[in-house]
């Protein structure tokens, strides 16, 4: 498992100021993706113990509002462990701060059926597509990803899309 790069204070990606981790490794390989150099598995830095030990204690800084875990792609079967390392952790430590990921796998397909997906408050869901390009979306970049509610999607058994 490898990472790409930990930013302490990340204003972009998710409500508030948070700290990202973006994971390496994608194979989805979308065009125009805004992270190509996370696309190689063996690219990147070691991920380990003391990743999600740095990761926490940057978390637990009284701005930061939340944990975004992005990629590369985090639900990928190489990464899936050391995000659940993380999110694990972070809701461990952190119950009343939120966790948003990113994943290009859709709701129905993939996340759903991922024992780790019950520690997310919001996952954007679908493959980057430039055809539906939108730059004036929040928190996605083409019109076919959503912003999903992970919580109540959970409970109702269905999408639910994030108020
Ligand atoms: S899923 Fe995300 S990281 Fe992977 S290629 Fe597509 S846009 Fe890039």
């Amino acid at each position: 498992m490898r990472y790409n790069k930990i930013r302490k204070m990340d204003i972009s990606n998710g409500p508030g100021v948070r700290v990202s981790i973006f994971l390496q490794g994608c194979a989805f390989h979308c065009e125009g993706c805004f992270n190509p150099e996370t696309w190689d598995f063996e690219a990147g830095e070691e991920f380990t113990e003391e990743t999600v030990d740095e990761v926490m204690e940057l978390c637990g800084k009284s701005h930061i509002k939340g944990l975004s875990i992005l990629g590369g792609e985090p639900m990928h079967p190489s990464n899936i462990k050391a995000t659940e390392m993380l999110a694990k952790r972070f809701k461990k430590m952190y119950p009343d701060k939120n966790l948003w990921g990113w994943s290009g796998y859709t709701f129905e397909d993939y996340l759903s059926k991922q024992d780790v997906i019950k520690y997310f408050d919001v996952i954007v869901d679908g493959q980057f597509d430039i055809k539906l390009r939108n730059p004036k979306l929040e928190w996605k970049g083409s019109e076919n990803q959503r912003v999903i509610d992970v919580q109540k999607s959970l409970k109702n058994g269905k999408v639910e899309i994030l108020e």
